[in-house]
């Protein structure tokens, strides 16, 4: 595991998206609840961590490396994306360099109660998805995923725009 791996891990640790209550009461944790092909994108330097492990499998396409578990993890196992969500460090660049801006992750919008509700985050939950941004930044591989990300949210919000108008 790399040093920003494992410096993202560290700010996630005790953060969670509503503090002390458990938002997976709101949905039934639907977003454990995925079929198969269903995945979680891994951030350069963690797929080390799950290669063993026969709770998960690692799959490559496309030039993205996916996890696919089982819908049953331990908490300590959960990968940044899982740790993060429904909120996602964007990278957005500034005259003093890339900064993060923290967001809810808009592949939500349809199933996750708190970004179809903006139900708001944890404030401390907030700071250690920014926390945990910055350190994926300062791997050059990271900062490419966190940007191809941000663009597919660009066009996610574009395209749910357009389909909101009258036919
Ligand atoms: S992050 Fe959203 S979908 Fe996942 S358990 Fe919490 S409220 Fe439910
Ligand atoms: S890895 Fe764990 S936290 Fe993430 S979706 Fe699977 S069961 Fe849920």
């Amino acid at each position: 595991m790399t040093d920003a791996i494992r410096d993202a891990y560290s700010a996630l640790r005790k953060a969670a998206p509503l503090g002390a209550q458990d938002c997976g009461k709101l949905c039934g944790a639907c977003c454990c609840k995925g079929s198969g092909n269903d995945g979680m994108e891994l951030f350069h330097g963690e797929e080390v961590r799950y290669a063993a492990d026969p709770g998960f499998t690692v799959r490559k396409a496309d030039g993205r490396t996916l996890l696919i578990c089982t819908g049953h993890c331990r908490r300590q196992d959960r990968p940044l994306a899982c740790r993060m969500y429904p909120l996602f460090p964007m990278p957005v660049d500034t005259p003093d360099g890339t900064q993060i801006r923290v967001v809810y992750d808009v592949r939500g919008a349809a199933s996750c109660p708190m970004v179809r509700e903006q139900i708001p985050a944890d404030p401390r939950f907030v700071r250690a998805v920014r926390k945990a941004g910055l350190y994926l930044l300062r791997d050059p591989e990271n900062e490419r995923i966190l940007k191809e990300t941000a663009v597919l949210f660009e066009e996610l919000v574009s395209f749910a725009q357009k389909i909101k108008k009258e036919p």
